[in-house]
């Protein structure tokens, strides 16, 4: 049963990966995504997926700690990243990580999304905050990019890209393909003039539908 179960996840980080290659959110060797397996394991894309030949039995086993369960297989190096959140959100069950390419561009302006559609707020929780610039495949960027997160399902890694999180599969693919829309369309409005942001007041209901729906943060930010 328990063999099924993990041939079953695997099959499913191997289909969100595909689907975010298809959908242009990364390159071969770049990006990653991971499913949680349960409350200390993961499932993970190897190190410098070649997405078109990506199969089930080459994602990667692992638990919170960054050990490889069984052998022969390397994680993708910014697994620590995948780890944090794993570690610091207990009702997440995936997480993807890509440079997707408006995202990337915001990110090395450093620049947070306002709330500029409802959309942004039902599905990744608010204003989408870029990080502090630190060093990719390290811990700190775990830490960088939870403080980012915040509430929210998706933050911007300063000069390098995205990260995703939510509590399906399904979900993160969305989110995946929303921030890199609202980031086109951010990097567009610049363009032309000053975006405005939605006023608050009219966001009541959209925060109601992300906080029953969609959210994925810890418990103890609940109230704050
Ligand atoms: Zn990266």
């Amino acid at each position: 049963m328990e063999t099924d179960k993990l041939e079953q996840l695997r099959k499913i980080v191997v289909r969100g990966a595909q689907e975010i290659y298809a959908k242009g959110l990364v390159e071969d060797g770049e990006g990653n995504v991971s499913v949680r397996v349960n409350s200390n394991e993961i499932l993970v894309t190897p190190t410098s997926t070649k997405y078109d030949l990506l199969t089930p039995d080459l994602i990667v086993h692992m638990d919170l700690s960054g050990n490889v369960i069984g052998t022969g297989k390397i994680p993708s190096t910014e697994v620590k990243m995948h780890l944090a959140v794993y570690k610091d959100r207990p009702k997440v069950k995936c997480v993807i990580h890509n440079h997707s390419p408006y995202v990337s561009m915001l990110s090395i302006l450093r620049k947070n999304i306002p709330i500029i559609m409802e959309q942004q707020l039902i599905f990744l929780g608010g204003e989408i905050r870029c990080t502090e610039i630190t060093e990719a495949h390290t811990e700190e960027m775990g830490v960088s990019a939870l403080n980012a997160l915040g509430r929210n399902n998706a933050a911007i890694l300063a000069n390098h890209g995205a990260i995703v999180c939510g509590k399906s599969l399904d979900h993160v693919v969305r989110f995946a393909v929303i921030l890199e829309k609202l980031a086109k369309v951010y990097w567009g409005a610049l363009q032309i003039g000053e975006p405005l942001a939605i006023p608050e007041e009219n966001l009541e209901e959209h925060e109601k539908m992300f906080t029953s729906l969609f959210a994925s943060y810890p418990r103890r930010l609940r109230s704050s």
